[in-house]
This record gives C-alpha cells, structure tokens and sequence, in this order.
C-alpha cells in the first residue's frame, strides 16, 4: 500500500512506525514530545518506543474521553510543553484516538503561533477520518469542535495493528465514518460494508476510505464547498451527541451518533433532495444492523434544535445540511425547516 499524498504531507500505511522513525531522526526538531491519554500509553505506546529507540522524547499524558477535549486540558498541554522547554522547532507526536489527535492538533497549532505536529491515529475513527485533513479543534460548553484551527499536520502514520486492542463498541463507532465514506462517494465500498459488517474490516477498506477523505480534503480544504459534503449525518448527530453527553450517565460515541445522525439526514434527503426510497431504506436497514436502537426524547427536540443552531456549517441563520442525492452522491448547502427536522427524528424512532 503506497502512501498517500495529501495537500502537503504523506498518510503511511505499510510500515509507518519505521516511517515515523525515520521523519523523527530526519528532522532538525530540537525536542521531541509524545502525547498519549492513559490506554493509548498502555496500548500503543510501547510500540512506538520501540522503534524510537534512542530518540529522546518527553511524554504528556491526558485523561481519555470526549468530555476532556476542552480548553482546562488543552491549557494542561501548553502548561507541559512550557515546562519542558519546547521551543517552536519542537515537534509533537499524537498519538492516540481523534480526541487526542484533535486537541494535539490545536494545542500544537496555537503554542507560539503554531509547533509542526504529525498525527499517529490509534482507533479506526481517526485513521479513517480525524487524522487526515487538518481540522483541529476542542469542544465547549458541549459544543462539539467549537474552536479550532484548520493546520495540516506533517505526517499521518497508519498502523492498523493498533486496532487490536480497540473493543467492538468503538470498532463499530469508527465504522460510522467508514459507512459515511460509502455513502456520500463511493456506492461500492458502501455495499461491501454492507456485506461484510464492522466485524469484517480489512486493511484496503481503511485504505479506501482514507483515499476518499483525502481526495474531498484536497479539492477543498477549507470547507468552502465540497468538503462540507463530510459532514453528512453531523449537523443531527453531532446536537445529539453533544446533547448526551450533557444528560446522559453513558453518552453516546461519536460514531454512534452520527450514525443517528445518516438515518435521519437520509429521511431529509428523501424529503428534499430526491433521494430514492429504496436508497432511503438500504441506509437505515445498514445503520440499524449495525447500531442499537437509542431512544431520543420528544421533550429533547427544542434543545437539539439549540445545539444546531450553531453549527458550523450554518449561513445567515439557516441550518445547514449535506444531503444525499443517491447512495454514493452528496450535496451540500441544503436548508431544511425546524419541522423538517423534528420529522426525521421522529423518522428516525419509528424506522
Ligand atoms: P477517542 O480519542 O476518545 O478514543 C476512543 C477510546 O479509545 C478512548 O478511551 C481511547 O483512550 C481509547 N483508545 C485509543 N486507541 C486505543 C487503542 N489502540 N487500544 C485501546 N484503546 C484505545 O475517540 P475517537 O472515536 O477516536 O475520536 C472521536 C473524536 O474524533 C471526536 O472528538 C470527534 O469530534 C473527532 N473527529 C474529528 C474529525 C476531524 O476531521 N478532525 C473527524 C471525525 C471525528
């Protein structure tokens, strides 16, 4: 598997720990540093050691989950860095799920005006997606990646022997951005997805869907138009994975939501954007074999309304919406009503 060339900095796949080696000891950087959160440093960690061997590098470690990807631990990141001297020629090593590989992205691009960064992706969610592309950011007050910056990384290093340790829910939680890829680009990979289920993962899957990120990234990279087609099943999923993780006891992940978020968006599709029936009923029979049902109250409609109301994506206070045209085909730029969205929230509890 050749590496792919993104807008200005290689995605390895085959040996990309050795490659990781190789940009570090290539590089001039003056200090090295590794961010890990407490399983990727149990997981991960001792592998990338391995091959770093006698490189000198310092370790910030941070707690796991969503609900820390926000400014306190950000400034936990700057403090570190501070402390053990990194100077702008400094490099940092992210390692670890999107939520490390989004705040290592952001507090990297922000210390004195911004330090090179290279992402080493350890769950399929940001292999497949959070590390490629550049967008880097935190949460707050539950808004999801509310402030970041768009800074390419240096370097992405794919090693899918990391996946192991991964547990099914969160396998099945990257596969929602997978099923994403299918379903806004590439009919074929969704029906092989389809057939083959989040059990059924290979290498040249991930491959693919990498390339197709890569390839609406490079066309777009700033969001101006295209590349807001990846946001497909987000202005929905994203309002209800903020909202739950402000209510719930165990908030939903974020490929769990958004994959609330395609059923619901498909039926928007349906609705307005000449999506097929028959197209309709293949998404949500794909979502629903895969994911659980999860119950999303009536009474919580006005708050998700809220949450999206400040979407990223929104124009002169409209919410945005990337819609499918057919399985494969998206469009971007589509506005749909406060109705339209509570039916297709209704939609999505009745199908
Ligand atoms: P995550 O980073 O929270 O990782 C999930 C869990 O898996 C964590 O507990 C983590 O510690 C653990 N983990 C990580 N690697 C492991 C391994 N190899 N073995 C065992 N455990 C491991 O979550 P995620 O699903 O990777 O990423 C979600 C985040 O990505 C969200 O914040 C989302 O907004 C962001 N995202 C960003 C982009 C982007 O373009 N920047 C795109 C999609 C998603």
């Amino acid at each position: 598997m050749t590496p792919i060339h993104s807008l200005s900095y290689p995605i390895y796949f085959e040996y990309s720990l050795q490659e990781l080696r190789k940009f570090i000891s290539q590089s001039q950087y003056t200090k090295v540093f590794i961010l890990v959160d407490s399983n990727t440093e149990i997981h991960c960690l001792p592998a990338v050691h391995k091959v770093l061997k006698d490189i000198d590098y310092d370790l910030i470690e941070v707690t796991p989950g969503e609900e820390n990807k926000n400014i306190d631990f950000c400034i936990g990141i700057w403090r570190m860095l501070l402390d053990f001297g990194a100077e702008r020629n400094s490099v940092l090593i992210n390692l670890g799920g999107g939520v490390i590989t989004d705040m290592g992205g952001f507090a990297a691009s922000t210390f004195k005006r911004g330090i090179d960064f290279v992402q080493v992706p350890t769950t399929l969610l940001s292999q497949v997606d959070a590390s490629v592309g550049g967008k880097t950011g935190i949460d707050m007050d539950n808004v999801k990646n509310i402030i970041g910056t768009f800074t390419q990384p240096k370097a992405v290093f794919i090693n899918t022997e990391f996946l192991k340790t991964l547990d099914e829910r969160e396998i099945r939680s990257g596969f929602a951005e997978v099923i994403k890829h299918g379903l806004i680009y590439d009919r074929l990979l969704f029906n092989t997805l389809k057939q083959l289920g989040p059990s059924g993962l290979t290498d040249e899957i991930i491959y693919r869907s990498v390339e197709i990120k890569n390839e609406v990234v490079k066309k777009d990279p700033f969001e101006k138009g295209l590349r807001k087609i990846l946001n497909f099943g987000h202005t929905i999923g994203h309002a209800v994975e903020s909202y739950s993780l402000s209510h719930g006891k165990n908030p939903l992940l974020h490929g769990e939501a958004i994959a609330i978020g395609f059923i619901c968006e498909a039926y928007l599709s349906f609705k307005k954007n000449n999506l097929s029936e028959i197209d309709l009923n293949e998404t949500v029979e794909a979502i629903k074999t895969v994911y659980p049902a999860y119950h999303i109250k009536k009474e919580s409609y006005p708050a998700l309304l809220e949450i999206m109301k400040n979407d990223k994506k929104n124009n002169a206070g409209q919410i945005s919406f990337s819609l499918l045209s057919e399985i494969g085909t998206c469009e971007f730029d589509e506005f749909c009503t406060e109705e339209e969205i509570f039916e297709s929230l209704d939609f999505y509890s009745s199908s």
